[in-house]
C-alpha cells in the first residue's frame, strides 16, 4: 500500500525553489484530470543533492522536476539522459521507474510547441538573434537550428560563452550559419539586418529594476519578439517591442507547455493545458492567459 501511495508523489527540486509556481501549475492539472497525485516543492541544497536524489528514487516518487542551480548537475546522478537533455547539456525532467532514474529535457519542447498557438511565424531559412548564452539559451539555440534557423546571432554579456554555446551548435548543426558577439557591440547593431525572431533568453526582465538588454526599438520591422522571462504582467522587453509595432509575447505560454511536456513523459498522455494555464494564473496572480 505504502508502495503506490508514493508513486503518485511529484516534486520540484531546487534551491531556493518556495518562489516556483509549477506546484500550482501541476496540482490543478491532476484536479482538471480528477488524478491524485500530490507535487510539493522541496529545498535541495547543492550540498544535498545526490543524497535527496538517491532518496526520492529509494522512496519510489514517479518523479520530479529540476530548477535553479541542479538542472547541470543532476545529470550524473542519473541512469540515463535522453539525447534532447543530452544536447542541450540539462536536466528539468526525472522520470523514476522501478528504482530507474531518466533525465529529460522540455524545455525545447515548451518552445517549440508554443509557436502555433502564439502566431509565432515560420523561421525556417531565416535569421534568428538569441539574446543570452545561459540554460534556456541553449534551449532555444538548439531549437531554432533545429527548426532550420538559417543563421542564429547570439549575444551575451559574457561574449566567451556565446562563443562556446556557437562552437557547440557549429558542431551538431553545421548548415546553420552562427555569430557570436557582445551583446553591447556596434558589430551586433550591424549585423543584425533582416530578422525573422529575437529571442530574449537573459535574465534580466524578472526585476522591474532590470536594465533592458537591448533597446527593442532597434529591431528591425516585421522581426517577431519572444521574451522567455514570464510575471505577473508582460515584460518591460514585450511592452518596448509592441509599443515599437512588433509582435511579442513573454513566457508564460512556453512555461505552461514545457510543464505539459512533463506531464506527458510521467503519465504517457498530453497536459491540460487549459488547467495548466489556470494554475499559472492563480500563482501569477495574473488574469489574462486563457483569454489570448
Ligand atoms: P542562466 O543563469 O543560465 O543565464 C542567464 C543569462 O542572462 C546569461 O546569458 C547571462 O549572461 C545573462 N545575464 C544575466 N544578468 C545580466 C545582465 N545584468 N546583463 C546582461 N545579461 C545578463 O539563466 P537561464 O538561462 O536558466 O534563464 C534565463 C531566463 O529565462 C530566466 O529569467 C528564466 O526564468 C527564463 N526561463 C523561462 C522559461 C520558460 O519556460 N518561460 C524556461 C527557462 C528559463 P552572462 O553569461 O554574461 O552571465
Amino acid at each position: 500500500m505504502k508502495k503506490n501511495k508514493d508513486r503518485s508523489r511529484l516534486y520540484v527540486i531546487g534551491y531556493p525553489v518556495s518562489h516556483s509556481v509549477s506546484p500550482e501549475i501541476f496540482q490543478e492539472a491532476f484536479r482538471a484530470a480528477e488524478m491524485e497525485v500530490e507535487y510539493r516543492a522541496l529545498p535541495v541544497s547543492p550540498g544535498d543533492l545526490s543524497h535527496e536524489v538517491a532518496g526520492l528514487v529509494a522512496e519510489g516518487a514517479l518523479g520530479f522536476n529540476v530548477t535553479v542551480p541542479h538542472k547541470r548537475a543532476i545529470m550524473p546522478l542519473l541512469d540515463s539522459v535522453d539525447h534532447v537533455a543530452s544536447e542541450v547539456g540539462a536536466v528539468n525532467v526525472v522520470a523514476v521507474d522501478e528504482k530507474t532514474a531518466r533525465g529529460y529535457n522540455t524545455d525545447i519542447f515548451g518552445f517549440e510547441s508554443s509557436f502555433d498557438y502564439l502566431g509565432v511565424p515560420d523561421i525556417s531559412g531565416g535569421s534568428a538573434l538569441l539574446l543570452g548564452s545561459g540554460g534556456a539559451a541553449r534551449a532555444v539555440a538548439i531549437s531554432l537550428a533545429r527548426m532550420g534557423a538559417g543563421r542564429i546571432i547570439i549575444a551575451n554579456r559574457t561574449p566567451g560563452k556565446a562563443a562556446e554555446l556557437a562552437r557547440t551548435l557549429e558542431g551538431l548543426y553545421p548548415e546553420t550559419e552562427l555569430l557570436a558577439v557582445d551583446i553591447r557591440s556596434e558589430l551586433l547593431k550591424s549585423s543584425v539586418g533582416d530578422l525573422a525572431i529575437c529571442v530574449q533568453a537573459t535574465s534580466l526582465g524578472l526585476s522591474g529594476d532590470d536594465p533592458l538588454p537591448l533597446d527593442p526599438s532597434t529591431l528591425p520591422g516585421g522581426c517577431f519578439v519572444y521574451d522567455l522571462v514570464y510575471g505577473k504582467d508582460e515584460t518591460a522587453f514585450v511592452r518596448k517591442a509592441r509599443d515599437s509595432g512588433l509582435v511579442s509575447v513573454d513566457g508564460r505560454e512556453m512555461l505552461i507547455r514545457q510543464a505539459a511536456g512533463a506531464f506527458e513523459i510521467w503519465f504517457g498522455m498530453s497536459g491540460p493545458l487549459e488547467a495548466m494555464r489556470k494554475g499559472l494564473e492563480r500563482a501569477l496572480g495574473c488574469g489574462n492567459l486563457l483569454t489570448r
